[in-house]
């Protein structure tokens, strides 16, 4: 089969011929019907040699979804072909963050090898990918596997984000969002599923704040000097509550802490590697900074039923597997509104 391999460290992956995997006693075959391109891809072609403890070659792509094709020995409760999500981050299983379903933040994840498929382990950019246990697939129901795979992270990510200052967001309250792309109109999205906060999206790109109007922001404000006097105009000079920024670049953090009022909350998701000084009064009073790491799988059977229930949606653009370096080319230049999902398997 075709996959999408991630060679070596500082080299551009290639579409390589593979085996088709053979599951293991307790391992799932996915026959892949999505596999969402994520900017984090874009850093890891990028990461000097040794910043993750993977061994390469392996195939990219961490936002998977599709059907089931074949049970290794001894799997239980799934059936050959459902329609599954595999949720992303493979932790043990057993240890006291596995067993409350936040497997991103396994307390072994930090010794092992891997974090999961497209991270260290061959990943969704292929006709078929191993899932270690029947505990990461969860049932899509009747959405596509093509739709869902980025609700596995794209969703996923800024719902956990979200979801911890929910407390904050009564109504008359302000919610940011920087960075309006995968992860961005995906917050929007869920933001004004969850909340009564007003909604306010950033970015640097006119089509970008076009789709965060057209995904539920109440305003739009571009990005760069007179971002954060906007953003206070726009909550009475208080700043906002919540601060998402989901781009992660020293500017973009700058800016969180010139918008985010007192006792509110700076979370940033992105990965660019800014960094921000912090000392006293560097923020305004009681802020809390965070970074956050994708979601737990409880939060990933929330993020599905929301998109079941029509309240949240992927925009994606669908390319075929033997055009996935033009949707990472595409995604470098800015030019991907919403998610590119590479689909291998149509149906
Ligand atoms: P994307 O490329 O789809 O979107 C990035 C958006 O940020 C684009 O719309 C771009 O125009 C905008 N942008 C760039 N510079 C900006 C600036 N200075 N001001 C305002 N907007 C700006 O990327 P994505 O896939 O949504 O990922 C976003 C970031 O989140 C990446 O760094 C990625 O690695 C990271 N990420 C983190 C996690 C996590 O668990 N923490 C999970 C997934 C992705
Ligand atoms: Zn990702
Ligand atoms: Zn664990």
């Amino acid at each position: 089969m075709k996959a999408y391999r991630f060679l070596d460290w500082l080299q551009p992956p290639e579409l390589s011929d593979v085996p088709v995997p053979e599951p293991g006693p307790g391992e799932v075959l996915i026959r892949v019907g999505g596999a969402g391109a994520c900017h984090s891809d874009l850093h890891i072609f990028e990461y000097p040699p040794g910043k993750r403890p993977w061994v390469p070659p392996f195939t990219i792509g961490h936002e998977n979804a599709g059907w089931v094709e074949e049970l290794g020995t001894g799997v239980t409760g799934v059936s050959v072909g459902d329609a599954v999500a595999v949720y992303g981050p493979w932790g043990c299983g057993r240890c006291r963050a596995c067993r409350e379903s936040k497997e991103n933040y396994c307390e072994l994840m930090a010794t092992q090898n891997a974090l999961g498929g497209g991270l260290g382990r061959d990943g969704g950019m292929a006709e078929y990918m191993l899932v270690p246990s029947a505990r990461l697939l969860v049932p899509l129901g009747d959405l596509h596997p093509s739709e869902a795979a980025p609700l596995t992270d794209a969703a996923l990510t800024p719902y956990h984000a979200i979801k911890r200052s929910l407390h904050r967001l009564h109504p008359g309250t302000t919610a940011v969002v920087i960075g309006v792309g995968g992860l961005g109109h995906m917050a929007v999205q869920i933001l004004r599923a969850l909340s009564g906060a007003q909604i306010v999206a950033v970015d640097l790109d006119p089509a970008k704040l076009a789709l965060a109007a057209e995904s539920g922001a109440d305003s739009t404000v571009t990005s760069g000097q007179s971002a954060a006097d906007e953003v206070r105009e726009l909550t009475r000079g208080l700043g906002a509550e919540l601060v998402l920024d989901f781009v992660g670049a020293t500017s973009t953090i700058a800016l969180a802490g010139a918008c985010v009022r007192a006792e509110g909350d700076v979370t940033i998701v992105g990965a660019a590697g800014g960094e921000i000084t912090w000392r006293f009064g560097a923020l305004p009073p009681e802020v809390s900074l965070s970074n956050t790491f994708w979601g737990s799988g409880t939060d990933l059977i929330d993020v599905l039923e929301l998109a079941r229930q029509g309240r949240i949606r992927a925009h994606i653009e669908r390319f075929p597997l033997d055009r996935v370096d033009e949707a990472y080319d595409r995604l470098r230049a800015g030019t991907i509104q919403g998610r590119a999902v590479i689909v291998p398997n149509a149906a």
